[in-house]
């Protein structure tokens, strides 16, 4: 016996009225992609907040984007202990099984896991940093990212900001450490990206690794 209950009436209604407004040449397009599978041009990784629409941006349609999202768009490093990693899984099958060529971390304005990380490793968040919490014991990938922010003089808005930031970063890092990713980008089969988009305003900006800042696109 599991636990499940009906669909509330709320989301009912809402699935009837998509599956109303779709139109024969969506209809046609899912059932192509589902007689030939997926062949995703590009993998993007970001936050599980509500307000971040990933593909949005990149005018996204069924089929173009494989996705991966987390709290505060993390990539941990290569760990082949043979525990469960789901971020990983989800990077290995984009990479080795659908070939993917591009492969785009993004960053947010605003983002609550960011700022717990932020607060956890400054001592003032103590119901994270505690091995029984899964966000905190996730945030902790960002500990790099935080350990990089002393000595820049930032207020605190300033350095969550520049947290949100050092995510993408320590995500693209991390990245190279697997094996598979490596090879990839070396035979530049595959490219990497770091962009940050501005939730509030739809701006996105991207990282420019020659310069090491971020630019507007
Ligand atoms: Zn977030």
């Amino acid at each position: 016996m599991h636990e499940a209950q009906p669909l509330p009436p709320f989301l009912i209604e809402r699935f009837r009225e998509w599956r109303a407004r779709m139109g024969p040449g969506e209809r046609a397009r899912l059932a192509t992609l589902a007689e030939n599978g997926q062949n995703p041009r590009g993998m993007i990784i970001a936050c599980c907040d509500s307000r971040v629409m990933a593909t949005d941006v990149f005018g996204g349609e069924v089929g173009d984007f494989f996705m991966h999202r987390n709290i505060a768009n993390l990539v941990p490093p290569y760990e082949p202990d043979g525990r469960s990693h789901g971020t990983s899984a989800a990077i290995e099958y984009a990479v080795i099984a659908l070939g993917i060529e591009h492969l785009v971390v993004m960053g947010h304005y605003g983002c609550g896991g960011v700022r717990g990380c932020h607060d956890m490793l400054a001592g003032m968040a103590p119901e994270l940093d505690t091995p029984t919490s899964f966000v905190g014991t996730w945030l902790r990938l960002l500990k790099p990212g935080f350990e990089a922010l002393s000595g820049r003089g930032l207020d605190y808005e300033a350095r969550i900001a520049a947290l949100e930031k050092e995510a993408v970063l320590v995500s693209l890092a991390n990245l190279m450490t697997f094996p598979f990713v490596g090879a990839a980008v070396g035979a530049g089969r595959l490219r990497l990206h770091g962009v940050w988009k501005d939730i509030s305003d739809g701006d996105l900006e991207f990282y420019d690794a020659e310069a090491a800042v971020f630019r507007k696109v």
